[in-house]
């Protein structure tokens, strides 16, 4: 970890009054949830996982979604985890009155369970907490449907409609919502900096909030382990473990524990 620019990260924070955050799941990595092309990756591990991540195979193939369902209900994976301190200097820096929006492409809820304010979090990528109806966009908390399932429906429908659910999840090939998209590009053109935690900043068109903010004039900082295509616009790089450095980037109390 480079100090001086753990500090100079430090200083633009301290200075900025209306932060944009950019979450990706570089941050949930110290609470045991593995991104997922990293060579502990689950798609690394589980092409079959990637795939189900597709929508058009997803609609097409009827096995595929019995596999992820059976997947998903053998799994206790994401019933344990728990937020991390990288997670809790998100919510310190709120409580300064400095965040104005959490954008995160996690899908994790982690940040909700951290303590940041739902109402300032737009969750780009969904969620795999809920399930929904493909067809009429019916929404049921997961374990609901994973309670069905365990109990024998192997492709569970919808209960309205008898579309096809899904974890509430933008997959490849689904749009996102519009509305999301717009606020928080809104948000981001409104800011005064723009922090983005562990995200490779490769997925569109998240992405391009980072250039979006620099040219409405913001400052960039990009906290990551690994370089980004998007470095050319940051003021600031950390390359820290993120539950090591983002708490003093906020200046929040405690650090890793
Ligand atoms: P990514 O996997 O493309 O990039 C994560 C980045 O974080 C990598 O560059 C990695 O070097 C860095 N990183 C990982 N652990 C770190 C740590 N402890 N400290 C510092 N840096 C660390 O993730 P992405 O940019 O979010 O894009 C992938 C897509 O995968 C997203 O759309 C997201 O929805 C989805 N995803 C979500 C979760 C989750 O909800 N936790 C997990 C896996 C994937
Ligand atoms: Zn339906």
């Amino acid at each position: 970890m480079n100090e001086a620019v753990v500090r100079r990260a430090a200083v633009l924070v301290a200075e900025a009054q209306r932060i944009v955050v950019l979450t990706g799941a570089g941050i949930s990595t110290d609470s045991g949830i593995p991104d997922f092309r990293g060579p502990n990756g689950l798609w690394t591990r589980d092409p079959d996982a990637e795939k189900a991540s597709d929508i058009r195979f997803y609609l097409a193939d009827a096995d595929l979604r019995r596999r992820a369902w059976a997947r998903r209900a053998a799994g206790t994976l994401w019933a344990t985890v728990a937020p991390n301190a990288g997670h809790r200097a998100l919510v310190s820096l709120e409580t300064n009155g400095k965040l104005d929006v959490l954008v995160t492409q996690n899908v994790d809820e982690l940040h909700q369970l951290a303590g940041s304010d739902p109402a300032r979090v737009i969750e780009i990528h969904g969620t795999t907490r809920k399930a929904a109806c493909l067809d009429c966009g019916t929404r049921w908390p997961m374990e609901k449907i994973l309670d069905r399932v365990r109990a024998g429906e192997d492709d569970p429908r919808c209960e309205e409609c008898d579309g096809i659910v899904k974890s509430a999840t933008v997959s490849f090939g689904q749009s996102l919502v519009a509305a999301d998209l717009l606020a928080a590009e809104e948000a981001t053109r409104r800011c005064d900096l723009l922090l983005a935690v562990g995200t490779s900043l490769q997925v569109y068109p998240v992405n391009n909030l980072v250039p979006l903010a620099s040219q409405a004039g913001a400052q960039v900082v990009i906290v990551n382990a690994e370089p980004t295509p998007m470095d050319q616009y940051a003021a600031a790089i950390v390359r820290g473990s993120i539950s090591e450095v983002l708490p003093m980037i906020v200046g929040a109390e405690g650090g890793t524990e």
